[in-house]
């Protein structure tokens, strides 16, 4: 890890939740790219405090990152930047709107008239263990606003028209001129919209939005980790007045195999124990597999911890880049009890090793 992220955000490593989030919310203002445009250093210094944010705020991953997991730090997925992200999506609780609300102002830059563009949606869905790792298609409910069927999403009575807006002539925008400065504010009248509905709709109430529960088959992609999220385009909610819809982002949550631990390369790592007569003799063991065992080598002499790896045996690697590997961490079994016969065994073992004292170089080296 090349940048310490408790650094980042400038809090201690006991930091609490609510100091976690107060730091970056102050960062994220700080860095924040409307705030500095053209200022590359501050963008990425931007993603950086995001990245940050994104593992500390998360207990699972903090806990992991504590424990000296590799993170690849920036942007989750959650990045503002580049792939359309949700202009106020959630990013691990914080809504980036509610940061820049104060700040910015939401939506100053949408004079231009109607055509909002509908909100994105968040949801998520739950995977098993084998879901994440083989793929699956997922049902999802998603309540929603959608175009009405009654006005077709125009909002105005069926039958009638909407009508251009006096006061902007369906420009949208209230122009005025205070000495140097032009400001421009959505039109007061219209709301906007550059149109006005004489007579709405009496389904949606003029909105051309009604409330309904939306279907959606998600394809989760093999090999998706906890956290993922996949953006379905178009199926967020349906804009105001018959404007594009915003997306619909799905966060997986898989759930833990008591056998495979995911670590953050992709990878899978497993526990195996081995008696201490195969750590000395050396031996082969059946190992489980994500889709059955295989055998593997223990070496003789090989230490706790050792970990041996079967190549090409993990899960799916994103964008078909084949499959990642399973590591074995074998660890030495030691027994709390010995019958007699073992414990002669043992007895005489330790005989035979006489004489050669492993801890005497170290007390040589610490002088004593
Ligand atoms: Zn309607
Ligand atoms: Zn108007």
């Amino acid at each position: 890890m090349a940048e310490d992220l408790y650094k980042v955000l400038g809090v201690s490593k006991k930091a609490s939740d609510e100091e976690i989030k107060k730091a970056y919310r102050k960062l994220a203002r700080q860095y924040h790219p409307d705030r500095n445009p053209d200022d590359p250093k501050a963008e990425e210094k931007f993603k950086e405090v995001q990245g940050a944010y994104d593992t500390l705020s998360d207990p699972e991953k903090r806990q992991q990152y504590d424990a000296g997991g590799m993170f690849g730090g920036f942007g989750g997925g959650g990045s503002p930047f580049g792939g359309g992200g949700p202009p106020g999506g959630g990013f691990g609780g914080v809504d980036l709107g509610d940061i820049l609300g104060g700040v910015f102002g939401r939506g100053g830059r949408r004079a231009e008239p109607q055509q909002a563009q509908g909100r994105d949606l968040e949801t998520e869905v739950s995977l098993s263990f084998d879901q994440a790792v083989n793929g699956a298609q997922i049902d999802v409910n998603v309540p929603k606003a959608e175009r009405c069927t009654n006005c077709h999403g125009s909002g105005a009575k069926p039958g009638t028209s909407p009508i251009t807006c006096p006061r902007c002539e369906g420009r949208g925008v209230d122009a005025q001129s205070q000495g140097f400065f032009s400001i421009s504010q959505p039109c007061p009248q219209c709301g906007g919209a550059g149109q006005i509905i004489e007579d709405p709709c009496p389904t949606c109430g003029g909105s051309g939005l009604t409330q309904q529960t939306k279907r959606y088959k998600v394809n989760i992609p093999a090999g998706v980790k906890n956290g993922t999220r996949i953006r379905l385009a178009g199926k967020g909610e349906a804009g105001p007045r018959g404007g594009p819809p915003g997306d619909l982002y799905v966060t997986t949550r898989v759930a833990a195999s008591p056998v495979f631990k995911r670590l953050d390369d992709g990878n899978l790592e497993v526990t195996v124990p081995i008696t201490i007569a195969e750590a000395l003799q050396g031996a082969t063991i059946e190992v489980p597999t994500l889709d059955g065992s295989k055998k593997i080598k223990v070496p003789a002499g090989t230490k706790h911890g050792t970990l041996q790896r079967l190549r090409g045996e993990g899960p799916p690697k994103p964008r078909g880049k084949g499959r990642g590997d399973v590591r074995y961490r074998l660890e030495i079994e030691v027994p709390e009890e010995l019958t007699e016969e073992q414990r002669e065994a043992v007895e005489k073992l330790a005989e035979t090793l006489n004489g050669s004292d492993p801890r005497a170089e170290l007390l040589k080296r610490a002088g004593r």
